[in-house]
């Protein structure tokens, strides 16, 4: 069986699926590995290291008709259009914000698994857990973004020339990335508070060294499967204006919430934004296209506002640190894979679990259970443009003014 890994094609992205150790794993196995040629250019493997660990390396169109085709993000739509009928395809494919790409998906005939829909709790999926890889890189990688933009200390400094009281850092979410950045912050000497609307994720918070914040005015929204639920629209005011108080006593506010599928939601606005300190930072994890934590973050950029807080939108973090994030990503990938391997091929009826829960197309059809049983109020593409639109209640803020330059 033939295994390829592409080249990701989504800009600014310098991960890739397989780093050369994973490939000679691989090889280890009797697995036949092909690599485009440039695939792990952003994050420095070169060509010479994947033939090295006993990969092929091969033109993009040669990659794209291998039976297995890994990749890191999602196929753009040449990529697709290359598939044909019984091929597998991997990746993080993101198919409960973009239905289009799992439509395409399906009617090109492949069986694509969805590296973002691997059942965490699992025991066994756990060496298979991308987003929790991934998470954790981007949740350090914000708390240093915050650090660096952050015109002070972020320690208490004693010294000759004055004493540098520690900053004050809020991190808003507290899942695998919230609580790596409350790590990071305190390894670096700050002050962290923290809060999450799972009441249950407290003892977590603490456990690393947060003070956990618990707001009067909003009562648990823990969801299914240990996410959050979306919130009310009057549970989500509610949250915003006690969030405020809080947001503005603090240097450095860190976001990462997420509800899954749907478009994160708004938990620092304008108000809270205007009523910060100037030289104050916000590094949104949410920024998305579809909107962020933060009112007015654009992904990639800075933005300062009137008042002097810089909205950093920082999404694509795992990017930004790609050896890293490739190699967690390679260990995930192969181990999912290393599973479901017999006798040289993919045997995708061996798990029912791991099968319901990763496999999202297959034979023309879209078969994950949270995609055909999808409500209307999720995230929903339009056709008119082939992008996503705001779930109603979520009304995006405007935008503040841009400072050139890119959040990494
Ligand atoms: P996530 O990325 O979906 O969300 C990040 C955090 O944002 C969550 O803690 C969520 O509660 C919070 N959030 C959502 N809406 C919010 C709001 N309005 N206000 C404040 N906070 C809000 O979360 P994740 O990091 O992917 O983790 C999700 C769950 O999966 C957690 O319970 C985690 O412990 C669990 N998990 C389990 C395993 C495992 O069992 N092996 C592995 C990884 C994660």
């Amino acid at each position: 069986m033939k295994i390829s890994v592409v080249k990701e094609t989504a800009p600014g992205e310098r991960r890739v699926a397989l780093v050369p150790e994973a490939v000679a794993k691989l090889r280890a196995v009797g697995l036949d590995v092909l690599v485009e040629s440039g695939a792990g250019d952003g994050a420095w493997h070169t060509d010479d290291s994947y033939t090295a660990a006993g990969a092929s390396v091969v033109s993009r169109a040669d990659a794209l008709a291998a039976d297995v085709v890994l990749m890191v993000g999602k196929p753009d739509a040449a990529a697709v259009a290359a598939l044909r009928p019984g091929q597998t395809v991997i990746g993080l494919l993101a198919p409960l914000t973009d239905p289009d790409l799992t439509a395409a998906l399906a009617a090109a005939g492949v069986t694509a698994l969805s590296m973002d829909m691997i059942p965490r709790t699992l025991p066994r999926a756990q060496p298979m857990d991308a987003l929790s890889s991934q998470a954790n890189i981007a949740g350090y990688k914000a708390a240093l973004l915050g650090a660096t933009h952050f015109g002070r200390f972020f320690p208490l400094l004693i010294t000759a020339a004055g004493t540098a009281r520690p900053a004050k850092v809020l991190v808003l979410g507290t899942g695998v990335a919230g609580l790596q950045a409350i790590g990071t912050a305190r390894r670096l000497g700050a002050l962290v508070s923290a809060y999450d609307v799972r009441p249950e994720t407290r003892t977590e918070a603490e456990s690393v060294g947060a003070t956990f914040i618990e707001l009067t005015s909003v009562d648990s929204a823990a969801g299914e499967g240990g996410y959050a639920r979306a919130l009310t629209d009057d549970e989500r005011m509610a949250q915003q204006q006690e969030l405020a108080g809080h947001i503005a006593r603090h240097d450095v506010v860190i976001t990462t919430a997420q509800v899954p599928g749907r478009r994160p939601p708004l938990l620092v606005t304008q108000d809270a934004l205007k009523a910060m300190a100037p030289g104050s930072v916000v590094v949104d994890m949410g920024a998305s296209a579809l909107g962020g934590n933060a009112a007015g973050s654009v992904p990639g950029e800075t933005i300062l506002t009137e008042n002097g807080v810089a909205v950093i939108g920082a999404s694509g973090l795992p990017s930004s640190m790609a050896a890293a994030a490739s190699a967690m990503y390679a260990r995930n990938i192969s181990a999912l894979l290393l599973y479901l391997i017999d006798d040289g091929a993919l045997a995708l009826d061996r798990d029912a679990e791991l099968r319901a829960g990763v496999i999202i197309t297959t034979g023309g059809a879209i078969v994950h259970p949270a995609l055909t049983a999808a409500d209307d109020q999720a995230v929903q593409a339009d056709p008119a443009t082939g992008t996503s639109r705001l779930h109603p209640d979520q009304p995006d803020e405007g935008a503040a003014r841009a400072v050139p330059g890119s959040a990494r």
